[in-house]
């Protein structure tokens, strides 16, 4: 689909603000179940952490997100990864801001000192020409005046696909796949990427980073399967 410069990206009508990309009725409709601040999974409204982040937190401390994996802000993300639609990032990088600044309002939500995407392995970069997560991080660590680091963390070797492994394959596929290039002892972190399915990927970056002595670390991305 053709889509005209100042135009909602998903309703087509014409924008208030040409640089928002969706328009703010299309991007208040984006909404999710109630889920716990930490793992980013459906829990009761009002509770801190839900049950299973109280027995096995994860190595992150806080994950933000848009909407859970569906339209209309699915078809968004495969436009942006695989038709290279790199003009929709943005837009789409917005849609975290207006999150993350919700999430600060409310006090959920410390200010971060630096920002970084998750890394696609050299090899893929090349072959697709450009990392998604790396093109959200950038424009939103511009707007919150933080520390943009592209390479903190290196992705050392290329892994199987994920989406075709089980939680535990998954984890080992990862194991010495990320290196941290930056110190990052004492600093606040946040890792951008695109999608969050099992969080193993942001897991094992979110464990690297603490292990370096981190002081927090959020992960924000879209979407969230849930
Ligand atoms: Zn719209
Ligand atoms: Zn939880």
């Amino acid at each position: 689909m053709l889509t005209i410069p100042g135009l909602c990206w998903l309703c087509h009508m014409p924008l208030a603000c040409p640089a928002w990309g969706i328009c703010s009725r299309c991007s208040s409709a984006l909404t999710s179940p109630a889920c716990c601040p930490r793992c980013g999974l459906p829990a009761a409204q009002g509770i801190a952490q839900c049950g299973r982040c109280l027995q096995k937190p994860p190595p992150w401390d806080k994950l933000l997100f848009v909407t859970d994996y569906r339209a209309p802000l699915k078809s968004l993300v495969h436009r942006l990864k695989f038709t290279a639609t790199t003009a929709l990032a943005p837009a789409l990088a917005r849609l975290i801001l207006l999150k993350v600044n919700e999430a600060r309002r409310n006090g959920a939500v410390a200010k971060p000192e630096v920002i970084i995407a998750v890394p696609l392995h050299s090899r893929r970069a090349w072959r697709r020409g450009f990392n998604q997560s790396a093109l959200l991080a950038a424009p939103l660590a511009h707007w919150l005046q933080c520390d943009y680091q592209q390479a903190a963390i290196r992705r050392t070797r290329a892994t199987a696909a994920q989406h075709k492994l089980g939680a535990n394959q998954r984890r080992r596929n990862l194991r010495g796949a990320f290196r941290v290039e930056f110190p990052v002892a004492g600093r606040h972190m946040v890792i951008v990427d695109d999608v969050v399915t099992t969080g193993s990927t942001v897991a094992e970056m979110a464990r690297l980073l603490k292990k370096r002595g981190a002081a927090t670390v959020q992960v924000w991305c879209l979407c969230r399967t849930l």
